[in-house]
């Protein structure tokens, strides 16, 4: 049994949708299928999501909002009349959105979870019933019969590890069963969707459940490339890479598969495949424990911004008992996360998401860092941009930092920071947010375009 996971783009338009029921009915192993909302149809055109979010947005601002909620019920008309549906099927579907026009005005996240799950549920609705049309016995699964239980922090659900037996019992079901992705239930009852891209994490919390044989993951590309295809003209195609690479990939701005979808699947042993909805045939990128490949040293390079570092120095901090933890402490009480901390004996190096920090939390933070812990400077630097190689193979080859480091000073770009985790999978380099695109292209073509070298997983 496959779980197949189709995103945004394969569902945007009722061609598309065609594709994607082509797709489910020539493998009879496909039967658990997870769907996004319909997505763009074009470069400039706007997504459901997004729709609905504007929607949403404006119910909570301006009170009636029904010109927004039209153009939503508008891509699905539109849909419906293409893949030429009953009424009933568009009228069911307008009711349901239509109900979210008669918000009391309380709990202003729950509503906009409650809004933006709408996309998936009414998508998931639409392609059952063309299902049934084409002749497939379809049901659509509400993920709260099914027990998907999350935690409750709205948009961020989290698994909760009860729902594992609950969802489990979909194996049993019979016939094709269409699941709408992005999100689950408290077990309060409360709707709570998981963060933005979420359908990959449903598909693969749902593979892990009914421990598919694989998790297909549905796209509009042929495989994940070693870098950005909008940086460098036809990169190198991956057929294979680990669950651990694709991680730190993700984590650095490959958009392809969401960053926490990764987790279920490996901790269950389901492998990945990502494939593409407009090319089914072609074989797409294997994500796998251990890659059969393994002469490669570098599976993919990805830079990620928006960073900040607060840097703090203060003589003799190696022999400071606690001082990383008291540092931390002021982080964790203004309720932000960070990133990495590379350290050296009398300095730090906190990296964080610069979002969470505003300019009245820097003062606070700075202030309390030099008064509580008595440094000698501190620090922040914005537009920080994270630069990733990713290969298990750097573990045993000696060089690669040198050879970065190398590319990285002949393309004039200055390095602000370099920290390597403990497993040896990740090399990370800051450089200023500006430099990040050339940092990319320098890299790769050290890596991938030298003919001597044998890299890449072409
Ligand atoms: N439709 C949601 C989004 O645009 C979730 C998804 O597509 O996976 O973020």
């Amino acid at each position: 049994m496959k779980v197949c996971k189709f995103g945004g783009t394969s569902l945007a338009n009722a061609e598309q949708i065609k594709k994607v029921c082509q797709i489910i009915l020539n493998d009879e192993t496909r039967k658990l299928i997870v769907v996004s909302a319909p997505g763009k149809r074009y470069k400039e055109d706007t997504k459901v999501t997004d729709l609905l979010i504007l929607f949403g947005t404006k119910q909570i601002e301006q009170g009636r909002a029904e010109d927004k909620l039209q153009r939503v019920i508008d891509r699905y008309a539109e849909i419906a009349d293409e893949l030429q549906l009953p009424s009933t099927c568009i009228e069911r579907i307008t009711t349901d959105l239509k109900v979210l026009l008669q918000w009391d005005g309380e709990d202003k996240d729950a509503f906009l979870d409650m809004v933006k799950a709408a996309g998936e549920d009414n998508c998931a609705k639409l392609v059952t019933e063309y299902l049934f049309k084409l002749g497939a016995k379809a049901t659509y699964i509400n993920p709260k019969d099914a027990g998907l239980l999350v935690s409750g922090q709205f948009g961020n659900a989290q698994v909760l590890p009860e729902a594992y037996e609950r969802l489990a019992e979909l194996r049993e079901k019979d016939g094709l069963l269409v699941f709408p992705g992005f999100f689950g239930y408290t077990p309060e009852g409360e709707l709570v969707t998981f963060s933005r891209g979420g359908s990959d994490v449903t598909g693969s919390i749902l593979a892990a459940a009914v421990k598919a044989e694989q998790y297909e993951n549905f796209t509009d590309v042929d495989s994940v490339y070693a870098v950005n295809p909008n940086l460098v003209p036809n990169p190198c195609e991956i057929k294979e890479i680990t669950y651990r690479e694709m991680r730190e990939l993700s984590y650095a701005g490959f958009s392809v598969f969401h960053e926490e979808a990764l987790i279920p699947a490996f901790r269950a042993g389901i492998p990945v495949c990502i494939k593409n909805t407009n090319n089914p045939t072609a074989p797409g990128t294997k994500i796998v424990e251990k890659r059969t490949q393994t002469s490669q040293i570098v599976a993919g390079i990805a830079s990620d911004s928006g960073f900040c570092s607060i840097y703090v120095s203060k003589y003799l901090m190696n022999k400071e008992i606690g001082f990383g933890r008291k540092l931390l402490q002021i982080l964790e009480d203004e309720n932000i996360s960070y990133e990495h901390s590379p350290s050296g004996i009398d300095d730090i190096t906190v990296i964080l998401r610069q979002h969470q920090l505003d300019a009245k939390k820097e003062v606070r933070i700075i202030n309390r860092i030099k008064n509580e812990l008595n440094v000698d400077d501190i620090h922040v630097v914005y537009n920080m941009a994270l630069v990733m190689m990713v290969g298990e193979g750097m573990r045993q080859s000696v060089g690669v930092t040198a050879r970065a480091a190398n590319a990285l000073a002949e393309a004039g770009i200055n390095i602000e920071m370099i920290n390597q985790g403990s497993s040896e999978v990740n090399l990370m380099f800051g450089v200023k947010a500006v430099d990040a695109d050339h940092a990319v292209i320098a890299l790769y073509q050290e890596f991938y375009n030298k003919e001597e070298v044998p890299v890449g997983i072409c």
